[in-house]
């Protein structure tokens, strides 16, 4: 079959793109120039969200049998703990942080995308392409230096961060690099005792130190080691190094070995404006980069993709008008996109203060604000993108019920029991409401876009209208099945 989308880039978000669609029935290919999946660690956690948005396609065990469970975070100033974040309190069935490093999350991700008939087109780069108004040709080259021209009505960049999608749409990557030097090591850790299976954060008046557990007894250690002052990227660190930051920040005890990865890096903060440009689109790395803290990177790209495929699919489908849906992707998680930066950077200069005043002020409000309850639930809906929404989207429609919940953009709750798995090949919107002879009216009209039963209300005075990702697209009152079907009109350019 003619692919309908090219998807470049077989990293974390591009595989993710692949899959989702081909769940959706449109042809993809996927080509990477590279000729084997990375082996590195690079990001370790999957996030409550990610897993539970897997689980609309039936993919997450694998992923959950394979990874390692964390359900607390902790940050230490000295011997104080002025922090301790639950996780394993959230109202989802994956509540925990799911440690898994990326080299096995891409290899999960291709035996799923394979097992669906389709294939990664290794060591084949796309070198250049033209966007026309109806179509895309693209110029893909072999590693043997053969050139092929490729049609398409769809392409997405998957391609991380020196993307040539976005180079190609000539956009421009805005932000800066952090002028810090930092250090990431994977490595054998023996003497942590206090809270070993959770991840632990030291403010030390040096610096950040960072211990994130990947499987019993090894763990990931990510310090920053200060100013950047030179232009030239820093040697990777020694095992010694590693162990002197340790013992210099951490708990006093730890004994490191056995290295598997040490390297260095500089935290950049980029994003485009446009996730979009007519039939070109960006996802991942290609379109957000940004500080490492609270490991949001892959999720939110890999979040990309989930909120970008059904769309399509229901655009290449020809079940609903184009334009709204698929620009609604670029309002979506550009805003998502710009939050992670903020958050992500605050984290980081908050972690990295060098004034012993501020220091101390951090620790003082930091020790209060989490000793409120609000304030750690907080924190862990944000970390787990479990508080992610789109309130301000033009899919969203508030209208007169703002109170009920959840409200509309908000995520609907998934209850351990009701995990769900989207039937079939085209994504479809889900109602929540009492039995109601009027439903199936509205059923029938929208029944290609629309899951044909009804599923339990949040409360019997309301119905609501889910999109494909679980998100709720409006609220009406029990009995305005009026409205619905205007939405879906709307939505279906009727
Ligand atoms: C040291 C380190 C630690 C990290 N820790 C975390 C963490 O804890 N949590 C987190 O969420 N994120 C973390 N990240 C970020 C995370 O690794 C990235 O966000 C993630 O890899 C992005 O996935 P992607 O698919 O968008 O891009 P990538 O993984 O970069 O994949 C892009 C793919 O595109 C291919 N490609 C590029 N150009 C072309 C072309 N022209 N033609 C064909 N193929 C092409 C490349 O070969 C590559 O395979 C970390 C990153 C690093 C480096």
């Amino acid at each position: 079959m003619e692919p309908a989308v090219l998807v470049v880039g077989a990293g974390p978000v591009g595989l993710t793109m692949a899959l989702e669609l081909t769940r959706f029935g449109i042809p993809v290919r996927i080509i990477d120039k590279a000729a084997a999946r990375t082996d590195k660690s690079k990001a370790l956690v999957l996030w409550s969200r990610t897993l539970e948005l897997m689980d609309r396609g039936g993919h997450s065990q694998a992923f959950v049998d394979a990874g390692f469970k964390v359900t607390a975070a902790n940050i230490y100033a000295g011997a104080r703990q002025v922090a301790h974040v639950r996780l394993d309190e959230l109202q989802t069935p994956h509540p925990y942080a799911l440690m898994l490093p990326q080299s096995d999350t891409e290899r999960l991700l291709e035996a799923q995308l394979n097992a669906r008939g389709v294939k990664i087109e290794r060591q084949v780069e796309l070198t250049r392409f033209v966007a026309d108004t109806d179509q895309i040709t693209a110029t893909l080259q072999s590693a043997d230096g053969r050139e092929e021209t490729l049609t398409v009505p769809w392409l997405i960049g998957c391609d991380g961060a020196h993307s040539a999608v976005r180079h190609g749409l000539g956009m421009e990557f805005v932000g800066n690099t952090m002028l810090s030097d930092w250090i990431l090591a994977d490595v054998h850790l023996h003497g942590l005792t206090d809270n070993a299976n959770e991840v632990n954060t030291f403010w030390h008046a040096d610096g950040a130190l960072a211990l994130f557990p990947i499987s019993p007894g090894r763990y990931r250690v990510i310090a920053d080691v200060g100013d950047a002052l030179t232009g030239q990227r820093r040697p990777d660190p020694t095992l010694e190094e590693v162990q002197a930051v340790l013992d210099q920040r951490g708990p006093g005890g730890l004994v490191v070995s056995s290295p598997i990865w040490l390297a260095s890096f500089r935290i950049n903060e980029r994003k485009v404006a446009d996730y979009r440009a007519g039939r070109v689109f960006l996802a991942g790395d290609a379109a957000h980069i940004h500080s490492p803290a609270g490991g949001q990177g892959m999720n939110t790209g890999m979040q990309d993709a989930f909120n970008l495929s059904w769309k399509l699919a229901l655009v290449h489908h020809g079940l609903v008008s184009d334009e709204p849906l698929l620009e609604s992707y670029n309002i979506e998680r550009s805003a998502v996109g710009q939050q992670v930066l903020i958050d992500a950077g605050r984290l980081t200069a908050l972690a990295t203060l060098r004034s012993s005043a501020w220091q101390q002020l951090r620790n003082h409000v930091a020790s209060f604000a989490f000793g409120m309850s609000a304030v750690r639930q907080t924190m862990a809906t944000k970390l787990t993108e479990l508080s992610i929404g789109y309130p301000h989207s033009p899919l969203t429609i508030v209208g007169k019920h703002g109170h009920a919940k959840p409200a509309a953009g908000e995520r609907v709750p998934i209850s351990s029991s009701s995990t769900l798995t989207t039937q079939g090949a085209t994504p479809r919107f889900v109602l929540y409401a009492a039995r109601d002879p009027q439903s199936a009216d509205v059923i029938g009209r929208h029944s290609k876009v629309l899951e044909p039963a009804l599923r339990p209300p949040f409360d019997e005075d309301h119905i609501w209208l889910a999109r494909p990702d679980g998100y709720v697209a409006t609220v009406v009152a029990k009995g305005e099945w009026d409205q619905v079907d205007r939405y879906l009109s709307l939505i279906c350019g009727q």
